[in-house]
C-alpha cells in the first residue's frame, strides 16, 4: 500500500497542463510504480478515479474504478480502467447535472452541467488503442478526471457558485440532477 498524498485546491501544480506520455515510458518500473501508487491512493481516499497531477505527477494519466461507492451513494459501479493520453469528444451539448466532487476539494460539492454522451480514445497499459461512446454518470466522471490534465477543477465549471457549499451542509436535493 503506498497512497499518497493528495494534492488540494490551491496547489499551482494542479493547475498545470500535463505532458503526453510515450509507449517507452510506459515499460518502465517508474511507470508500473507510478499506476500502482494511483489505485492505492484512490482506493484509500475512497475515491471514483485519480488523474496523475492530483499527486505531483504531470503526465496524461488518469485511473478509475470504484464499487458500491461511499461518497457517491447509489451511483453506478466503475470498472478499474488505466486511461493514458486520454481524449474526449463531446457528443451532446452540456446539460447533465451532477454535485461533482474531488479528491483535491475535500468536503466539498458543486452542481457542474456537462454533455452526458461523449466519445473517448485513450492507451492502456500495454500501449493498445481503445475507443469507446460513454454515457451518463461514467462520462461525467471520465470528464472531470481528463480536465485534471489539464489543470481545469470542477469548481471552474460550477453552474452557480450558490449550487457549491460543503457536502454535510448544501442541500443537494432540491435541484434537479438531469
Ligand atoms: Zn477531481
Amino acid at each position: 500500500m503506498a497512497a499518497r498524498k493528495v494534492l488540494r485546491l490551491g496547489d499551482p501544480v494542479l493547475r498545470k497542463i500535463s505532458q503526453v506520455i510515450t509507449e517507452d515510458e510506459t515499460k518502465t518500473k517508474e511507470f508500473k510504480k507510478l499506476i500502482k501508487d494511483m489505485f492505492d491512493t484512490m482506493k484509500f481516499e475512497n475515491g471514483v478515479g485519480l488523474a496523475a497531477p492530483q499527486i505531483g505527477v504531470l503526465k496524461r494519466l488518469v485511473v478509475v474504478g470504484v464499487e458500491n461507492s461511499e461518497r457517491y451513494p447509489g451511483t453506478p459501479d466503475i470498472e478499474e480502467r488505466i486511461l493514458i493520453n486520454p481524449v474526449i469528444t463531446a457528443l451532446a451539448p452540456p446539460g447533465a447535472g451532477f454535485w461533482e466532487g474531488c479528491l483535491s476539494v475535500p468536503g466539498m460539492r458543486g452542481l457542474v452541467e456537462r454533455p452526458n454522451k461523449i466519445k473517448i480514445e485513450w492507451y492502456d497499459e500495454k500501449w493498445n488503442h481503445h475507443s469507446e461512446i460513454v454515457e451518463g454518470y461514467r462520462a461525467i466522471v471520465f470528464q472531470h478526471e481528463c480536465d485534471h490534465l489539464d489543470g481545469v477543477l470542477y469548481v471552474d465549471r460550477l453552474k452557480d457558485i450558490k449550487l457549491f457549499g460543503y457536502t454535510d451542509v448544501i442541500d443537494t436535493q432540491g435541484n434537479e440532477l438531469d
